[in-house]
């Protein structure tokens, strides 16, 4: 397939790359970031909305620095899979991420920031012609959701990225810069509910790093994720779970999923209440099936719904072993 031709800009700081962004932006000339590219350029060759500009990131070195509660958006996934200063649950959810090709490429920020995924878009163009398109790129038709049909307001594709779900209950902050000046908030609070407005980043900012309170360094947890297949394959479920335990009793418990909806979940309630009760097995047993209650996929990826539902019980049976020891 035959990218379509766009102005690459390559900036060597972040103010080159703000000051090119506020200029495309005064001309009305509409931009993609780009990271690593291993999921900006496939889209582009489908001809998935795609824009005239295109600014790399890929020269910014102030973006790759890495530390254990200070992770660049530039920063690549091997990097952040294989070093000793990652937590070790963030690291095993980094490594389950496609192929190790992949990894080397793409980075925090771009897998943080991933479009959503749907199999009526995420196909060529000519395939997506033959179906007359979708409102996540109708070609100015004006096509309808083929998912949910008859409203057109709302896309539904599905976030399918597995970083967030174990920064999520890091709680982790992302840090955002824009020539209106820098905001941070939690990650729990950057993802929008549509799969095309996706989050919080408004036209000409961009994702610069991603904060851990230092603490995190203490708690334990565990990534569990389904997919296809093993070797390079995007979640069709991810749970990840996080606790702390102060002389064996368990002081706090967060979860969050993946690969269910058009952001990843993050389940405070039904984890925090578990905690002043805790029973054990039979615990984990309630709050699994309440993690399979609160989960509302739909039927856009390779599984069906219902299988991803039932999955996610188990996945977070699988996740919250260690806390029985096992
Ligand atoms: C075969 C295959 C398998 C895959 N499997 C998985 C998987 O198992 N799990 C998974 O999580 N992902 C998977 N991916 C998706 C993808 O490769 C990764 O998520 C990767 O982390 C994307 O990072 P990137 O730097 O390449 O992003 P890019 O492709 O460069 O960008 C992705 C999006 O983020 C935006 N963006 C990038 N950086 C920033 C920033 N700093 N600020 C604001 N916006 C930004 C871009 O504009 C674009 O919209 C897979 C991809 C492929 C091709
Ligand atoms: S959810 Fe609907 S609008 Fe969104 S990509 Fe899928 S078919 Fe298109």
């Amino acid at each position: 397939m035959k990218m379509p031709p766009f102005k690459l800009y390559t900036p060597i700081s972040l103010d080159e790359a703000l000051e090119i962004a506020k200029k495309l932006q005064l001309n009305d000339e509409e931009f993609d970031w780009v990271a690593g590219g291993t999921d900006l350029l496939p889209n582009y060759k489908w001809h998935l909305n795609t824009k005239k500009s295109v600014i790399s990131l890929a020269k910014i070195t102030e973006l790759t620095e890495l530390s254990n509660t200070h992770i660049g958006a530039m920063v690549r996934l091997q990097d952040l899979a294989e070093s000793e200063v990652t937590h070790p649950v963030l690291a095993k959810s980094a490594n389950s991420i496609a192929s190790i090709m992949i990894r080397r490429s793409g980075t925090v920020g771009g897998n943080i920031c991933l479009d959503t995924r749907c199999y009526w878009f995420n196909q060529t163009e000519d395939w997506r012609e033959s179906i007359e398109w979708c409102h996540k790129c109708d070609c100015g038709t004006g096509a309808d959701c083929r998912v949910i049909p008859n409203q057109n307001t709302l896309c539904v594709a599905t976030y399918q990225a597995d970083l967030a779900p174990v920064l999520m209950c890091m709680e982790a902050k992302v840090h955002l810069i824009s020539t209106s000046g820098k905001r941070e908030m939690l990650l729990n609070d950057f993802f929008e509910l549509d799969g095309m407005t996706r989050n919080k980043l408004q036209p000409g900012e961009l994702l610069t790093h991603i904060s851990i309170p230092e603490e995190i360094s203490e708690w334990a947890g565990d990534y569990q994720k389904l997919r296809q297949r093993e070797s390079w394959d995007f979640p069709e479920a991810g749970v990840a779970v996080l606790w702390k335990k102060e002389e064996n009793v368990l002081k706090k418990l967060r979860v969050a999923t993946t690969g269910l909806e058009s952001i990843p979940g993050y389940h405070e309630d039904l984890s925090s209440q578990l905690v002043e009760d805790w029973n054990g097995k039979e615990s984990i047993s309630t709050l699994s099936e309440n993690i399979r209650k609160a989960v509302k996929p739909v039927q856009n990826t390779w599984y069906t719904p219902s299988y991803r539902r039932k999955m996610v019980k188990v996945l977070t049976k699988r996740a919250c072993k260690g806390l029985l020891g096992e």
